[in-house]
């Protein structure tokens, strides 16, 4: 879905209050009676309401519903992505959006902007966006929780992310450092670097590997399990180090093949994306999580760098005698005192299962192009929850590069 920030300029601080209600009123009503909207907003004076109404609806963020009993609104995609930025506007984390980096299966990646003019990433969750074949499989899980679920959802699953960064990082794994989160949006560092899944050589395969099984096995002895650690959901990055000749070789140094004269080496970091399929070690399917893990990097460095290890594994069985040697300190309990609680990983994991998220792990392209092509499937929506899905998958162009999102006096209350 694109994101069209037009709208956001002209905005006033009572079509905020409007869009808020309507937000509010979501939490109970699948569409919102327009009587209730008028009420949270707590404005006086009904015409004014009902001009922001108007405006809201026309700019597509909130969509005009009829149920037998009564006429309302109901909150868009869209609608729910300007409550997300006006927030990050609101506490100066964002000012600028730029230019759509990725477009997954379950989110948007933004590259965005701070006052300061540093760079970020903006991940929108999308959980609305999903396989229609899974929906018409799960039609009656869907069914009693159609009210506004992708977007409960895509919270959850932002929430959920952020927490596990946070944690992460904490701790000391590479990990791109998390800003802020609000409703289904994340913003987080960019990372100038690219996918491994875009890398045709490094010059070092064998400890790249053992690299990334190290943290495989890392994350197990803190207790987590990635959940979809694959070449899309890695990213490599370069940095260039000088050293003068003579000094010792550091382990990272060694990822160069230059020969020992010359100063300049290139140092190469894992940074690991993409949580909101992480588990806890403890979970029910840890074990397959956990071998789906280990083997996606197996195969993709077979198949890219003709590399196999000479060692098996590593197996369930080791990560779970690591996580039991590391006395005391386990990251998903963490992760639980944070805020994402049990009841709502179980919830989340519940509704991804129904709806078929598989995260990028296990597909090959031609299993990805077929997953896109089952979005686009026009007629097929689910009372009206999930129109907004198919509405429009397409990329802002270049052009909307670096909008400012609001001018200095629009309505931010
Ligand atoms: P999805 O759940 O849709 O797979 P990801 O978090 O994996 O979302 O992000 C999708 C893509 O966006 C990544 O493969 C990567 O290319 C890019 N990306 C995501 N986060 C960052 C970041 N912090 N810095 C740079 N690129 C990023
Ligand atoms: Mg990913």
């Amino acid at each position: 879905m694109k994101l069209d920030t037009k709208a956001l300029r002209y905005l006033t601080a009572e079509d905020w209050r409007v869009l808020t209600a309507v937000e509010m009123g979501s939490k109970n009503h699948e569409i919102v009676p327009t009587a209730l909207i008028v009420q949270l907003s707590g404005l006086r004076g009904g015409s004014g309401v009902h001009k922001s109404i108007s405006t809201l609806a026309k700019a597509n963020l909130i969509t005009r519903m009829k149920n037998a009993k009564y006429d309302g609104y109901r909150l868009t995609y869209g609608g729910l992505d300007y409550l997300a930025l006006h927030t990050h506007i609101k506490h100066t984390t964002l000012y600028s959006t730029g230019n759509c980096i990725g477009v997954g299966k379950e989110s948007d990646i933004y590259v965005v902007a701070s006052p300061s003019g540093q760079q970020l990433v903006l991940k929108i969750h999308r959980l609305g966006r999903i396989s229609f074949r899974n929906i018409k499989n799960n039609r009656d899980y869907l069914k009693h929780r159609a009210s506004a679920s992708w977007m409960y959802m895509s919270r959850l699953s932002a929430l959920k992310e952020y927490s596990f960064m946070q944690v992460l990082r904490r701790n000391g794994f590479h990990v791109p450092e998390p800003v802020a989160q609000s409703r289904h949006t994340i913003v987080m560092e960019l990372v100038d670097a690219f996918p491994l899944r875009q890398i045709q050589n490094v010059p070092d395969p064998a400890r790249l590997y053992a690299e990334l099984i190290d943290v495989i096995l890392r994350l197990a002895s803190f207790g987590l399990i990635h959940g979809d650690f694959n070449e899309f959901n890695v990213l490599l990055k370069e940095d260039e180090i000088f050293k003068e000749p003579g000094t010792k070789t550091s382990k990272s140094e060694q990822q160069s093949q230059e020969p020992e004269t010359k100063s300049r080496n290139i140092m190469l970091t894992p940074i690991i994306i993409d949580f909101p399929q992480m588990v806890s070690i403890d979970h029910t399917n840890a074990e397959m999580y956990f071998d789906r893990d280990v083997n996606c990097i197996k195969r993709f460095f077979e198949r890219r760098f003709n590399f196999v290890s000479d060692e098996l594994g590593p197996h369930f069985a080791d990560a779970r005698r690591l996580a039991a040697r590391k006395k005391g300190k386990r990251l998903d309990v963490e992760v639980e005192a944070s805020g994402f609680s049990k009841k709502m990983a179980k919830e989340l994991e519940k509704y991804m299962r129904a709806v078929g998220v598989d995260g990028d792990g296990g597909h090959d392209d031609d299993d990805r192009a077929r997953e896109h092509s089952d979005e686009a499937d026009p007629d097929d929506s689910l009372d009206g929850s999930y129109d907004e899905a198919n509405e429009d998958t397409e990329v802002p162009s270049s052009q909307d590069s670096g909008t400012a999102l609001m001018s200095s006096d629009a309505g931010i209350a």
